[in-house]
Formats: structure tokens, C-alpha cells, sequence
């Protein structure tokens, strides 16, 4: 297992619309496997592959450690060309971060549930309803496959309140606690 390091928010990487996995091979599961290595040593709650610079269909999350005692804990998840076949129950704002977007969090307003057919860890085929702090995981991981970043959602305003952020992240001058690789 490896830690792989992790792109920020102006990699053109970040930007492409990301290709199914078809081989399901043991090269995938290693992968999946760093992974999750990836996004424990960062602290994080997801990390999606374009994020390690990999333009493919995966992401994994484990949101358990925001869960209240009484929730049910789904745990670590990988979550292999996932589709999300069901979005319903109230839109909620819930602050968002982004490793890729290192110390930038804000407000983004999503539905509160989702339902999402997806292949797991083991290549089987799960549909299951997530909600919650897991549900918001799991759209912003979505996302992420999809090219798009949470703080495309952020109005001009709140852009530029994050704009000084943005531009030490892009400079490579910010510091974190886990290895990024910043633009070229
Ligand atoms: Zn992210």
C-alpha cells in the first residue's frame, strides 16, 4: 500500500469527466486499497480518483467519524463506476471542504438523501440508500467524477472571500498535512 499525493483544486485533472473502470482486476483493488490509505493519512472523509490524478470512475469515503453515536455507521466504502439513481428528501446546507482545496470550506445546499448502484470493494453490485452527513459524502465524491468542485457552487461573492485561498494553494505556498502535488 502506498500514500499517493494528492492534486489541488486548478489541476486540469480535476476538470475531466472521468472513464468507467472495465477491467475489474487486481490492479484496482491495489488501487482502491492506497486509496483509502490516501484518505486516512490526509484525515480525510473521501477522496475520489481524479484527486490522486487518476481520471476513472472510483471513489471511496468511511464518514463514520462524523456520525453521531446513534446513527448507523456504514464504514469504509469503495464505491466502483457509481451511478446515482435517486436523489430525494429535503436540500440542506451542510459546510463542505476538499482536500484538493486544502483549509477552503463553505456552505453548499444539497439533497438529503441518496440512492446509488454501485460496485464495491469485493466488484459487487450494491444499491443502497445513504443519508446525512454520508449521503453529503458521497455527492461531493460524485461530483468530483463528474469534473466539478464544490466550490463551483459558491456564489461570485463567497468565491471571492476564497480567493486569496486559492491563490496560495495555487501557488504551491500552502502547507499541509498530507503530500499534495501542485499544477506543473
Ligand atoms: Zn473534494
Amino acid at each position: 500500500m502506498s500514500i499517493l499525493p494528492i492534486v489541488t483544486y486548478n489541476d486540469p485533472v480535476l476538470r475531466e469527466k472521468t472513464k468507467p473502470v472495465e477491467d475489474l482486476n487486481e490492479e484496482i483493488q491495489d488501487f482502491v486499497e492506497d486509496m483509502f490509505e490516501t484518505m486516512y493519512n490526509s484525515d480525510g472523509v473521501g477522496l475520489a480518483a481524479p484527486q490522486v490524478g487518476v481520471s476513472k470512475r472510483i471513489f471511496v469515503i468511511d464518514s463514520d467519524g462524523m456520525l453521531e453515536e446513534e446513527d448507523e455507521k456504514p464504514g469504509p466504502i469503495a464505491f466502483i463506476n457509481p451511478v446515482i439513481v435517486e436523489k430525494k428528501g429535503k436540500m440542506i446546507p451542510l459546510d463542505e471542504g476538499c482536500l484538493s482545496i486544502p483549509e477552503v470550506t463553505d456552505k453548499v445546499i444539497r439533497p438529503e438523501v441518496v440512492v446509488v448502484k454501485f460496485l464495491d470493494e469485493n466488484f459487487e453490485e450494491r444499491v443502497e440508500e445513504f443519508s446525512g452527513w454520508t449521503a453529503r459524502v458521497i455527492q461531493h465524491e460524485y461530483d468530483h467524477l463528474e469534473g466539478i468542485l464544490f466550490i463551483d457552487y459558491l456564489s461570485a461573492f463567497r468565491k471571492r472571500m476564497h480567493k486569496a485561498d486559492l491563490e496560495e494553494i495555487d501557488t504551491g505556498k500552502r502547507e499541509t498535512r498530507y503530500p499534495i502535488k501542485p499544477r506543473g
